[in-house]
C-alpha cells in the first residue's frame, strides 16, 4: 500500500489537498497517527527544562498537530460534502476521540503553567498569547482535578447526546416525510418535481431542516399543506429529550467554568461579551417585528378570503406578491446561468473593489468531478491563494451553504490560503444551470466569507481570515451581498442565456419593490429561532424541564415573539444549528446572524456615502478589516474601517423596523 498521503504534505501547488490520492481507509489511520504525533510534540512544549518564551511555548504549539489539522481539515469537509456511508461511519467513531484529545490538551497542567510565564512585547504575539491562556481557561484549566474528571465526562457524553440527535434528524428528513399516493394531492408542483419524488408508485416529498417547506408555496391543496406542515414541525420527536439533556448538561458544564449559564459562559469570548447586550439588541426588533409581520398576516387573509393559518403563510405570500408587485421570481431564472453569475458576477464585482484577477485551473482536481478551482491574482500579479467551488447539491451533501478553509493563510508556514464555498443548487438532467435570485444571493454571501480567508495576511494560523468571533464572522459575507444587485454588476451578469439580452429594467424594479414584503414573516421566524437557542440556554444548573414543548412554547410567550401564524425557523427537535454539536456549534450563538448585520447595514452605508464599487473602497475594507482576520480585536478593526462605533439605524431601516 502506497503511503498515506495526509502523512507528509501535499506537493500540489498551494499544498491543495491531493483528492486524488485520498481514500476513505486513509482517514482512521492518520488521525490516530496524527493524535499520537501531537500529543508527543505537546508533552515536549510541557516538558522543556528551559525558561517559557512565546516561541518555546505558544508558536510550538502553533506548529504541532500538523498530521492531524491536516486529516480533520480534509475529512470535515468531505464530512459536509460528501459523506458516503463509510465516511459517516467514521465520523461516528472519530469525533468522541477528538473530544478527548481536546481536553488531554488543555486540561495538561505543565502546559498551562508554561503558557502563563510567557511574556512578549509584540503586538500579534501578546494577542494570540492572550487567546491561548483564554482558550485554556475555557476549556477547564482552572479547575481542580475531580472538576476536570467531571468536565471530561461532561464533554464525552455531550458529544454522544449531539451525535444522536443529529443522526435522529438525518433519518426524519425521509422518516417523517409526506407521502402521498394520489397525484392530485401534489397539485401546484411542477411536473418535474413531482416526478423526482415518485417512488415505486407513490410520492415521497422529504423534509428539509427548517419549518417552513419550499412546497407550501406551491400546494394548492389545503390539506396536503397541514399535513406537510405537521410532519415538519413534529419530527423527530425523540429528540426533545435530548435537547432537554443537551441544555442541563451545558447549565452543568458552565457552572464547572463559573459561569451562571451557558449562555453567559458562551457570548463572554464573543464581540457581545455579555447576556444583557445580547438581551437588549434583540429585545428592540421583538416588538416591531411582531407587529410588522401581523400586518402582513392580515393582507394574505384578505388575499384568501379567510383567516389563514401558518401552513397558508407561503401559499397566499405568492398570491400577494403576484398580485400587488406583479412579480413572478421564476421569470429571473433564465437570467441568471450559475458560470456567468460567478465569473461576469462573483468575480467581476472583487475584480472592481479589490483589483484581483481569476485563472481557471482545470489541471487541479477536487474531489468532486464538479468541484472546481481557480488561482487567484493580486492587481500586482501576485499569487493570492486558491479558490475551490462546489456549487451541486448531492445525496452525500448536507443542506445550505458555507465556506471553508482547506489550507489556512500563515506567515508562520509562508503557505497562502486555500478557501472553497460550497452551495446547493439542482444540476439540471441537461443544458444551462439556472439560479434563483436567492441562489444567487447565496454565492455572493459565500464568496464574501471566501474573500476573508483569501486576504488574511497574519503571522499565526490560530487567528488567520475566518477565524474571528462567531458573532462577526457573517459580518464580511453579509456585506458582499450588496453587489448582487449593483447596478452595474447585474447588469455585467443578468443576461439571458439564450439570447445574451440584459434582463429588463422593469422586472428589476418589480423585484425591488417585492423585496420588501414579507419581511415581517422572516424576522419574526428568524427571532423566534434566536430567543428559542437563548431560552435554552438560560438554564440554571440544577434546573430541570419536564415537558420540553410546554417549555419551548412558554420561551417564545415570554419573549413576546409567539405568534401561530409564524413559528419558529427551528423548533427544538430539529434545531440543528444549537444541539447537534455537544460543544460547539451555535449554541447560544444563533443571535449571531443579526448582530453580525448590525455591522454589515452600517458597512454598505459607508461604501453608498463613499461612491460604491470602486478601488480605493475595496482596498479600505481589505486593509483595515478583512487582511487582519482575527489577529487584533476584531471591534476595533471595524472602528478602523467605519470610523465610528456601529449603530443599530441602518439595520432598523433595512429591516423596515423603524417606528
Ligand atoms: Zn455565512
Amino acid at each position: 500500500m502506497a503511503e498515506n498521503p495526509f502523512f507528509s504534505p501535499s506537493t500540489l501547488p498551494y499544498k491543495l489537498p491531493n483528492f486524488a490520492e485520498i481514500r476513505e481507509e486513509h482517514y482512521l489511520p492518520a488521525f490516530e497517527r496524527g493524535m499520537t504525533d501531537h500529543l508527543r510534540e505537546v508533552e515536549a512544549i510541557a516538558g522543556d527544562p528551559g525558561p517559557a518564551t512565546f516561541a518555546n511555548t505558544v508558536e510550538a504549539l502553533e506548529r504541532s498537530g500538523q498530521i492531524l489539522k491536516r486529516t480533520a481539515t480534509v475529512f470535515m469537509s468531505i464530512a459536509s460534502s460528501d459523506a458516503t456511508d463509510g465516511i459517516r461511519e467514521i465520523e461516528t467513531e472519530i469525533l468522541p476521540k477528538l473530544t478527548k484529545h481536546g481536553d488531554a490538551i488543555h486540561l495538561n497542567r505543565a502546559l498551562y503553567e508554561r503558557i502563563k510565564q510567557v511574556a512578549t512585547e509584540d503586538p500579534e504575539e501578546a494577542w494570540l498569547l492572550e487567546k491561548y491562556r483564554v482558550d485554556f481557561v475555557r476549556a477547564g484549566a482552572d479547575l481542580s482535578e475531580a472538576d476536570q474528571e467531571r468536565l471530561k465526562e461532561l464533554n464525552e457524553e455531550l458529544t454522544k447526546v449531539a451525535t444522536t440527535f443529529s443522526q435522529n434528524l438525518l433519518r426524519a428528513s425521509t422518516g417523517s416525510a409526506l407521502v402521498v399516493e394520489d397525484v392530485k394531492e401534489l397539485d401546484g408542483l411542477s411536473e418535474s418535481a413531482i416526478k423526482a419524488i415518485e417512488k415505486d408508485g407513490k410520492y415521497v416529498l422529504p423534509l428539509l431542516n427548517f419549518t417552513n417547506q419550499p412546497a407550501l408555496a406551491e400546494l394548492t391543496d389545503r390539506q396536503t399543506r397541514r399535513k406537510l406542515y405537521e410532519l415538519s414541525v413534529n419530527r423527530a420527536p425523540e429528540n426533545f429529550d435530548l435537547a432537554v439533556r443537551l441544555a442541563t448538561l451545558r447549565a452543568e458544564r458552565a457552572a464547572l467554568l463559573g459561569y451562571p449559564t451557558h449562555a453567559a459562559y458562551s457570548v463572554a469570548d464573543q464581540t457581545a461579551k455579555t447576556t444583557d447586550a445580547v438581551e437588549e439588541m434583540l429585545g428592540k426588533l421583538v416588538g416591531p417585528a411582531v407587529a410588522n409581520a401581523r400586518r402582513e398576516a392580515e393582507l394574505l387573509s384578505e388575499q384568501a378570503g379567510f383567516p389563514i393559518e401558518a401552513w397558508d403563510w407561503s401559499f397566499y405570500a405568492e398570491k400577494v406578491r403576484k398580485a400587488r408587485y406583479d412579480f413572478d421570481g421564476s421569470e429571473l431564472r433564465p437570467y441568471f446561468e450559475l458560470d456567468r453569475v460567478l465569473r461576469d458576477g462573483v468575480f467581476h464585482a472583487a475584480g472592481e473593489l479589490y483589483g484581483i484577477t481569476f485563472a481557471d485551473r482545470d489541471d487541479l482536481a477536487g474531489y468532486h468531478p464538479d468541484v472546481r478551482v481557480f488561482e487567484v491574482f493580486n492587481a500586482d500579479g501576485s499569487q493570492l491563494g486558491l479558490f475551490v467551488f462546489d456549487p451541486y447539491a448531492r445525496p452525500t451533501k448536507r443542506g445550505g451553504a458555507w465556506m471553508n478553509n482547506l489550507v489556512d493563510q500563515s506567515h508562520l508556514f509562508g503557505e497562502l490560503p486555500v478557501v472553497m464555498n460550497n452551495l446547493n443548487v439542482t444540476k439540471p438532467a441537461e443544458g444551462p444551470t439556472l439560479l434563483t435570485f436567492d441562489e444567487v444571493n447565496t454565492a455572493f454571501h459565500e464568496f464574501g466569507h471566501a474573500l476573508h480567508g483569501l486576504f488574511s495576511d497574519v503571522r499565526f494560523p490560530r487567528v488567520s481570515g475566518t477565524e474571528v468571533p462567531r458573532d462577526f464572522v457573517e459580518y464580511p459575507s453579509q456585506v458582499n451581498e450588496m453587489w448582487a444587485t449593483w447596478p452595474s454588476v447585474l447588469a455585467n451578469f443578468a443576461r439571458h442565456h439564450e439570447t445574451g439580452e440584459p434582463v429588463p429594467a422593469e422586472l428589476l424594479e418589480k423585484m425591488k419593490a417585492a423585496e420588501k414584503f414579507n419581511q415581517g414573516f422572516a424576522t419574526v421566524e428568524y427571532l423566534a429561532a434566536a430567543l428559542l437557542d437563548w431560552a435554552w440556554h438560560k438554564l440554571a444548573p440544577g434546573e430541570t424541564v419536564e415537558d420540553a414543548e410546554a417549555f419551548e412554547a412558554a420561551a417564545l410567550e415570554r419573549a413576546g415573539i409567539a405568534f401561530d401564524l409564524v413559528r419558529t425557523r427551528y423548533r427544538t427537535n430539529y434545531f440543528a444549528h444549537i444541539f447537534s454539536s455537544g460543544t460547539g456549534g451555535y449554541s447560544a450563538g444563533y443571535y449571531s446572524y443579526i448582530w453580525s448585520e448590525v455591522l454589515d447595514a452600517e458597512s454598505v452605508e459607508w461604501f453608498k456615502e463613499n461612491d460604491g464599487l470602486k478601488r480605493g473602497n475595496g482596498d479600505h475594507f481589505r486593509s483595515a478589516l478583512l487582511s487582519v482576520g482575527g489577529s487584533m480585536d476584531v471591534m476595533a478593526a471595524f472602528r478602523n474601517f467605519r470610523g465610528r462605533d456601529p449603530r443599530i439605524e441602518p439595520l432598523l431601516e433595512r429591516r423596515g423596523l423603524l417606528t
